[in-house]
């Protein structure tokens, strides 16, 4: 158990002409799973290679229950890191590549014996042990790539991208796998991905980094319902945004003014709510809109539509929306609750 704290992190490549890793702390808390989001190259792997000891960073420090581990060589460090690609060793068995770091540590063979078969009943590949890994499918050299990084209880789980290789299928399945044995294990993991939908259903908390920088540290629902800024709210799929001023715990804007929950900033701001928040009908908050274009999206329908010049989207269920067609009227309403104001 082990709690993970990075500090003010930032790391250059030589001959680069900005940080890409810049200025970037973050604390992944004891047994939990973080998941640390962003868009290909905004240096997430580069942060995770630092903290497996791969990388050393220009300033800043990353603590292992509050002792510094930067000096410290990287087997000797408690994280193991798992990649994309699992780089397994092709000549080795299962068993073998399983229990290559007991051997490596030279604990005993019978007891490397049974923590394989521990290890590979827990990722469910029991009777895989004399296979090659050029004999399995790629979900099942991910399991073993898991087992053989679990094996040797590390401190620390670094999962780079381990699923971006399998169908959408198989990414479930691992992604739920990996979640049940992280909680079993209680091992303090950091996860990489450029998947919102990945980084929500698996992490306890979520860390986007853009550019190099952290731009939110949150749970998974606050980004969805409380996020920092529009390019926060864009990435995990926000698209209403209506400009205008808060005063009291009401809205001015080109729609008609519109009741605020409580406790919002005050003053100029971008009103935000999600898509599958609209409601149809009267209620608080009403407004008369038109249809412009019905997406069918399997378990939701998107409706595109206009409230005078200003266009929002909407999410239902399918079967709210089979007689709505584009150049109809709708009445629908912005329930206060799920109203949220950015900067
Ligand atoms: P991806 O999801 O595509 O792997 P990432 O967010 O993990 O992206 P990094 O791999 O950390 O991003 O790379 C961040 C940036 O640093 C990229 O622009 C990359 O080209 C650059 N970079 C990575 N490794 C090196 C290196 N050894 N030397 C110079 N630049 C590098």
């Amino acid at each position: 158990m082990t709690n993970v704290s990075i500090q003010n992190l930032t790391l250059r490549y030589p001959k680069a002409a900005a940080d890409t890793v810049a200025d970037l702390s973050l604390t992944i808390p004891t047994g939990s799973l973080t998941a640390l989001l962003g868009p290909s190259g905004c240096g997430k792997t580069t942060t995770m290679k630092i903290i497996a000891g791969l990388l050393a960073p220009n300033a800043g420090d990353v603590t292992f229950d509050g002792a510094s581990i930067l000096q410290t060589p990287p087997e000797r460090r408690g994280a193991v890191m798992v990649f994309q690609n699992h780089l397994l060793f092709p000549t080795l068995s299962v068993a073998e590549n399983v229990g290559f770091g007991l051997k490596m540590r030279h604990v005993p063979r019978p007891e490397i014996a049974r923590r394989v078969a521990e290890m590979l009943a827990l990722v469910q590949l029991p009777d895989m042990g004399t296979r090659r890994p050029g004999d399995l499918s790629g979900g099942q050299q991910q399991r073993v790539a898991l087992a053989r990084a679990l094996i040797v209880r590390p401190r620390v789980l670094l999962l780079d991208e381990p699923l971006s290789n399998l169908d959408a299928h198989l990414r479930t399945e691992m992604r739920d796998l990996i979640r049940s044995l992280q909680q079993r294990l209680a091992i303090t993991t950091l996860f990489v991905t450029h998947d919102q939908e990945e980084a929500v259903a698996l992490a306890d908390q979520v860390a986007l980094m853009l550019n190099g920088r952290l731009r939110q540290h949150d749970t998974p629902q606050a980004f969805y319902q409380r996020p920092k800024d529009q390019t926060v709210a864009c990435f995990f799929g926000g698209v209403n945004f209506v400009p205008g001023v808060v005063s009291g715990r009401s809205f001015a804007s080109a729609l008609p003014p519109l009741h605020l929950p409580q406790g919002l900033p005050q003053g100029p701001g971008t009103l935000t709510i999600r898509p599958e928040s609209i409601r149809l009908g009267p209620g608080e908050n009403t407004l008369q809109a038109q249809v412009t274009d019905r997406v069918f999206r399997g378990t939701q329908t998107r409706l595109h539509l206009c409230v005078g010049n200003l266009p929002l989207c909407a999410d239902l269920p399918p079967d709210q929306t089979t007689s709505i067609i584009p150049g109809s009227d709708l009445t629908i309403h912005l329930p206060p609750a799920a109203l949220w104001i950015m900067p």
